[in-house]
């Protein structure tokens, strides 16, 4: 009798075996016309870089992961969320490698270039009330829910899932300590799900004994940073629930505290990154570094500011290149 197994083909050294293995590890770089002369020296993570474009590829491997190992998210079965972009698209990139379907609920206000490439990757997409509050049927995260009992899908809950920040703990916090040789002293990353800064922030925090303060950038018209509520402009940051809604994957001792900036200087922030850096980010990142170059302004030379930078301005040039 013979049997017959299927086996892989030998590694090669230098290659990866699916894009899965090329999620982290993102660069970093030194801004050196846009930092505040005498003031800290600032330092940008190019999230951009991870396969998906978005520092969302990381919590999105993690979560179906996660899932798959608890048995919550069994082979084939579908994953649905909610999403304002990347997630989706980090989620669409994990399914495709690892066999489940995928379906994104978002609401009208996503980025055309996000959605192209959500159907690139052959995501089923639906399309709900952004606007609708947390007790509306309507608003996106109750239709993803309703959807996921329909079929039997998995709902990753980037807002509650521990392995979102988890993500960021073991992965994006260690590599900024690593990249820095242990140097940084300040970390400013936007807030969506809080998933970035509670895990990478809380990371950092611990391995510098305290050393590393952690600053919250937030955009006009989100709640996290206390000041009037409105419409928030910058995609995939901020929140206007009210603070009892706050996702609780937002560690609230993590940041030591929160700044806002003007859309304004968000948007300025990346057509100066673009134009004197030749960095090419989306306006979130635009948001970090425009307030991680106010709090470098405040410091000496010898302090070192790390700004996250969730994605590329390719996810945007619709937008940006006006
Ligand atoms: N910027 C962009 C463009 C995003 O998509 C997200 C994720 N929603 C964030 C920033 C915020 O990251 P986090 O969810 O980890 O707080």
């Amino acid at each position: 009798m013979t049997t017959s197994t299927v086996s892989a083909p030998p590694s090669l050294p230098g290659v990866a075996d699916s894009v899965l293995d090329l999620i982290g590890e993102t660069p970093v770089v030194r801004l050196r016309r846009l930092a505040p002369e005498g003031g800290a020296q600032v330092l940008v993570k190019l999230e951009g870089s991870n396969p998906g474009g978005s520092a969302k590829d990381r919590p999105a491997l993690s979560l179906v992961r996660h899932a798959e190992a608890t048995g919550a998210l069994p082979p084939g079965a579908p994953i649905v969320e909610s999403t304002s972009g990347n997630t989706g698209i980090g989620l669409a990139l994990v399914g495709r490698v690892t066999g489940h379907p995928v379906v994104i609920v978002h609401g009208g206000a996503m980025s055309p270039e996000k959605l192209a490439l959500l159907r690139l990757y052959g995501a089923e997409l639906v399309e709900a009330d952004w606007t609708a509050g947390p007790e509306d049927p309507g608003n996106p995260r109750a239709v993803a829910d309703r959807i996921a009992l329909e079929r039997g899908g998995w709902r990753s809950q980037q807002y509650d899932n521990p392995a979102n920040p988890d993500a960021h703990y073991r992965y994006t916090g260690p590599e900024i300590w690593r990249q820095t040789g242990g140097a940084i002293t300040h970390l400013v990353a936007g807030i969506g799900t809080g998933g970035t800064i509670s895990g990478a922030g809380r990371f950092l925090r611990e391995v510098s004994d305290g050393r590393v303060r952690v600053i919250g950038a937030n955009p006009e018209g989100s709640a996290y940073g206390g000041g009037a509520v409105g419409p928030v402009r910058v995609e995939g940051v901020g929140t206007t629930w009210p603070s009892s809604h706050w996702p609780k994957n937002l560690d609230r001792s993590v940041p030591h505290e929160i700044r806002t900036i003007e859309d304004a200087v968000v948007f300025d922030t990346v057509a100066r990154l673009a134009a004197e850096e030749a960095i090419l980010v989306g306006p979130s990142s635009g948001l970090a570094v425009g307030v991680a170059l106010q709090v470098a302004a405040d410091l000496d030379p010898d302090a070192v500011v790390v700004a996250i930078a969730p994605d590329s301005a390719t996810n945007y040039l619709g937008l940006l290149a006006r």
